[in-house]
């Protein structure tokens, strides 16, 4: 049996080596070949020279290098259209998810006999209480919102078999929310439960800007329901408007009101429905946006080179 091990990079020099090393213990004590797929996502360190030496050393080491960044789910997808394992790993570079588990997971795989074995954090370490909140927060919105149930508090670190790598290579979504996609393929998934460790060096690639962008897209790409809300909204806002338009109406055909009063209700019913209407329309935005970039059918990532690929 072939192990695939999919290792998404970008500026990660300073971790690299030891990723490798304790990759490297814990395959070689299974009795399995395997092979540690690098991709180089495009980084501005020295990341692709030490992945290139790497793969002079060790043929098993074999590199996929971007033409420039192209984000972590775009780095996961290569590796996988690349891979040619019998199960493939989803791992990050920087030692948060411990490469020990892979073997607890094997083991939950040919024991469960399941096709996807999920890591789940029992506890995470090294990281603020924003990213925490914010995480467990979405985890659970995301959850009542689309009508495929993820597992909670899971990540891309798992492990997948030939049947899901072939039905994931089938997919042409431009934006993908890789943990979404599995969990959605079915299957039979059983959880591996672990402590996400703080991070080995360097620091997050992941700032609030491009969190909330993989956020989004696991919420437009698999809920329909903001659009739903955002005409919930544009009936609310209509039945106060009509409230708001009869006591109007009472108050000047029996002249309750003062002749200066318009002013503070004027400045409320802009606000609100101006409120309502930028919201609503940044929604439909949000999906027509999306839509922009799948009609484009843009490749997700180019490939500038391919190191100890075969031909
Ligand atoms: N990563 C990547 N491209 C990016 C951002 C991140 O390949 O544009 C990789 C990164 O090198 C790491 C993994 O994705 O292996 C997860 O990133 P990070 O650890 O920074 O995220 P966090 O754990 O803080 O959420
Ligand atoms: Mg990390």
């Amino acid at each position: 049996m072939l192990i695939s091990v999919i290792i998404p990079c970008y500026n990660e020099e300073l971790v690299i080596n030891e990723t490798y090393k304790r990759l490297c213990d814990v395959m070689q004590k299974l009795p399995h070949s395997y092979e540690l797929i690098f991709i180089n996502d495009g980084s501005k360190d020295g990341t692709l020279p030490i992945l290139q030496d790497l793969a002079t050393k060790n043929s098993n080491v074999k590199v996929l290098d971007f033409s420039r960044n192209f984000g972590h789910q775009c780095a996961v997808t290569a590796g996988l259209n690349n891979c040619r394992g019998d199960v493939a790993v989803i791992i990050d570079s920087d030692l948060q998810d411990p490469p020990e588990v892979i073997v607890e997971m094997l083991e939950i795989m040919q024991h469960e006999q399941v096709n996807v074995v999920y890591g789940v954090r029992k506890k995470r370490k090294g990281e603020s209480w924003f990213k925490l909140v914010t995480a467990k927060m979405f985890y659970r919105i995301l959850n009542r919102l689309s009508d495929v149930k993820f597992p909670l508090d899971t990540g891309d670190f798992r492990m997948i078999d030939r049947k899901v790598i072939d039905q994931f290579n089938r997919l042409d979504e431009t934006n993908k929310y890789i943990r979404g996609l599995i969990a959605w393929m079915g299957f039979k998934q059983a959880p591996c439960y672990y402590e996400r460790e703080a991070r080995f060096a360097g620091e997050t690639k992941y700032p609030f800007k491009k969190m909330l962008k993989f956020a989004l897209i696991g919420l437009f790409y698999f809920s329909k329901k903001p659009l739903n809300m955002a005409t919930s909204l544009g009936f609310a806002s209509i039945a106060l408007g009509l409230l708001y338009l009869l006591w109007v109406l009472i108050s000047m055909i029996f002249s309750l009101g003062h002749t200066v009063t318009g002013w503070t209700s004027t400045i409320m019913l802009i606000v609100f429905f101006g409120g309502v209407q930028l919201l609503t329309i940044g929604v439909l935005g949000k999906y027509i946006g999306n839509l922009f970039d799948e009609v484009k059918g843009r490749p997700e990532y180019i490939i500038n080179e391919k190191i100890n690929f075969d031909k």
